[in-house]
C-alpha cells in the first residue's frame, strides 16, 4: 500500500562508494533508487583525501540537490542518505550523514536501522562529558568513536560497534577510509557491489542496477567491512548471532526489482499470493492490488487462482504531501487524490483486494468504500502477511500497539471495521516459507516480532518506540 497513507514507515536507506571519479552524481544517482525509504530529507557527504564537505537539505532527493549544489561535492569517494523523519525528530540537524570535525579529522556517518540502547548510552556519555548536537540516535556511535582509547579507527569502530543494541546497518567516512557494519543479526538490508574498479555500498540492490554497478554478496551479520586506496577487507566486531532480516522488508518495504540474500523482493510477494491461495477459499470475479506494493502479491494470488487479475485501482503519479491533512474529511480526499478505482474493471463485480499489510485500518475501511461506490458487488480483502499486533523498536514507523487494528481486535471485528466482505491474513508459517530464506541455516532467519511478539534482541518494559525517545533519526 501506499505508505504514506497509513502510519508504515521505513526509516532510511544508506549509500556508499570508494574509488570513484564522480561520487556526488553517483550516490545522487542510488538516493534516487532509495527515495522510498525516506522522503524527509536527503544528504552527500564527499572526500577528497583531505576534507569531508557535505550538502544536505530536508526534501525529496531532487529538491536537495538542485540548483548545481552536487558540483562542489568533487573527490573520491562519498556516502548518502535518504531519511524519514520520525515524529519529533525532523529539522535539518538530524538529516544525514551526522559530519562531525576535530583537530584529529573528520568523520560523517550514514545510518539504516535504530539503536535500542541509544538512551542508556547517551546519558553515560552526557555523565563523561559528552554535548550532544543531534536528537538522533546515529550521533551516539560518533560519540563512542571518540571516547574510545584505541589509537585506530578499525580498533574504535569494533569498540564502539559491540556496545550498541538494535538494527543497524552504518556507513562511516573519513578522509581516508570507508567503514561498512551490519548488526549481529543483520536486521537491516545491506548490500556491497562494485561499479568498475570502486566499490560501493547500498540498502537495496535497486541502487546499483540504477547506477550499473554488480551486485557482490550481502554485508554479513557483525562483519565491518574496511575500504580505502589499498581495497577492501572483511573483519568482524562480532560473531554472526541468529539472523533476524526485517521481514517487512520482503512483504513491503523493499523495492520488487531488489534482491535481498538473493531473494528477489518481486519473486517472493508473488510467492506470497499464491500461498495465500493455497490457504484461503474465495470465489470471486476480479483480482486487483492496492499499488504499488500489493502487485506482485495480487499477480500470484491471481495466477495460483485462475481469478483474473486487473487494475481495479491506479495510482496518481503526481500527487504532491498535500494528503498530510489534520481533518478526516481531508485524509479522506488525500486517498482518494493518491488511489482510484476503476470503475469499468469493477462494477457489479466480486472484487478480491490484495494489500500487503493492515495497520490502522483505516485507509483499508477507504479503499474498500471507493471500490463499493465504484460498484463493486462484494468486496474480499486479502492480506499478502500475518496481523501486525505489536510495535517495531528497530527504525520502522509502526504505529504504537494500541494503534494497530489487529492488536486490539479479532479478524471477524476488522472485517466489520473496514467493510469488507471477507477479510483473509496469510499464516506466518506460510510467510516464511512463501519467501523462500530456507538454505541458508543459521542466516535464514527473520525478525518476526511485530507479527508474534518475539523480538530478536532483549527489549525492556524501558525500551521507547523510536518516535517516543529523546533520541530519534
Ligand atoms: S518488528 Fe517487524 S518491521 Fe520491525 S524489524 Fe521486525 S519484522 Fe521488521
Amino acid at each position: 500500500m501506499l505508505a504514506e497513507l497509513r502510519g508504515l514507515n521505513e526509516e532510511c536507506g544508506v549509500f556508499g562508494i570508494w574509488g570513484h571519479p564522480d561520487p556526488a552524481p553517483i550516490s545522487y544517482y542510488g538516493l534516487h533508487a532509495l527515495q522510498h525509504r525516506g522522503q524527509e530529507g536527503a544528504g552527500i557527504v564527499v572526500t577528497d583525501g583531505e576534507f569531508l564537505r557535505a550538502v544536505k537539505g530536508e526534501g525529496l532527493v531532487n529538491d536537495v540537490f538542485s540548483n548545481g549544489k552536487l558540483e562542489k561535492l568533487t573527490g573520491k569517494a562519498a556516502i548518502a542518505h535518504v531519511r524519514y523523519a520520525t515524529a519529533g525528530g525532523s529539522g535539518i540537524e538530524n538529516v544525514q550523514p551526522l559530519l562531525f570535525n576535530s583537530t584529529t579529522g573528520s568523520l560523517a556517518i550514514a545510518h539504516n536501522g535504530n539503536i535500542v540502547n541509544a538512551n542508556r548510552l547517551k546519558r553515560s556519555l552526557e555523565q563523561q562529558g559528552s554535548i550532544f548536537q543531534t536528537t538522533s540516535d546515529t550521533e551516539v556511535l560518533a560519540h563512542l568513536l571518540k571516547k574510545s582509547h584505541h589509537t585506530s579507527l578499525e580498533e574504535r569502530a569494533k569498540q564502539a560497534l559491540k556496545l550498541l543494541d538494535g538494527a543497524f546497518a552504518f556507513i562511516i567516512l573519513t578522509e581516508d577510509e570507508m567503514m561498512v557494519a551490519q548488526d549481529p543479526h543483520g536486521m537491516r538490508p545491506l548490500s556491497i557491489g562494485k561499479l568498475g574498479d570502486a566499490w560501493v555500498v547500498a540498502s537495496e540492490t535497486s541502487a546499483f542496477d540504477l547506477i550499473g554497478a554488480e551486485v557482490i554478496r550481502s554485508v554479513e551479520p557483525g562483519e565491518l567491512l574496511i575500504i580505502n586506496d589499498h581495497g577492501l577487507r572483511s573483519e568482524r566486531f562480532s560473531e554472526p548471532a541468529e539472523r533476524a532480516i526485517c521481514t517487512m522488508e520482503y512483504v513491503y518495504f523493499s523495492r520488487p526489482d531488489s534482491d535481498i540474500d538473493g531473494i528477489n523482493i518481486h519473486s517472493a510477494r508473488k510467492r506470497l499470493g499464491i500461498q495465500l491461495a493455497q490457504e484461503i477459499q474465495l470465489e470471486a470475479d476480479v483480482v486487483t492490488g492496492v499499488p504499488d506494493s500489493s502487485i506482485s502479491a495480487a499477480i500470484g494470488f491471481s495466477e495460483a487462482t485462475g481469478i483474473p487479475y486487473e487494475l481495479g485501482l491506479i495510482k496518481n503519479r503526481y500527487v504532491g504531501r498535500t494528503f498530510i491533512q489534520p481533518s478526516q474529511d481531508l485524509r479522506e480526499r488525500g486517498v482518494k487524490m493518491k488511489l482510484s478505482p476503476v470503475r469499468q474493471v469493477v462494477n457489479g463485480k466480486r472484487v478480491v483486494m490484495v494489500d500487503d499489510s493492515i495497520v490502522r485500518g483505516t485507509t483499508s475501511k477507504r479503499i474498500v468504500k471507493m471500490l463499493k461506490e465504484a460498484g463493486a458487488k462484494e468486496v474480499h480483502v486479502v492480506i499478502s502477511s500475518p496481523p501486525l499486533k505489536n510495535p517495531c523498536f528497530y527504525g520502522i514507523d509502526i504505529s504504537t500497539d494500541e494503534e494497530l487494528i489487529a492488536s486490539n481486535n479479532s479478524v471477524e471485528e476488522m472485517r466489520e471495521l473496514i467493510g469488507a466482505d471477507s477479510l483473509s491474513f496469510l499464516s506466518v508459517e506460510g510467510m516464511v516459507q512463501a519467501i523462500g530464506r530456507t538454505d541458508e541455516g543459521k542466516n535464514c532467519g527473520h525478525c518476526l516480532a511485530c507479527f508474534t511478539g518475539e523480538y530478536p534482541t532483549p527489549i525492556s518494559p524501558n525500551t521507547k518506540l523510536p518516535h517516543e525517545k529523546e533520541l530519534v533519526r
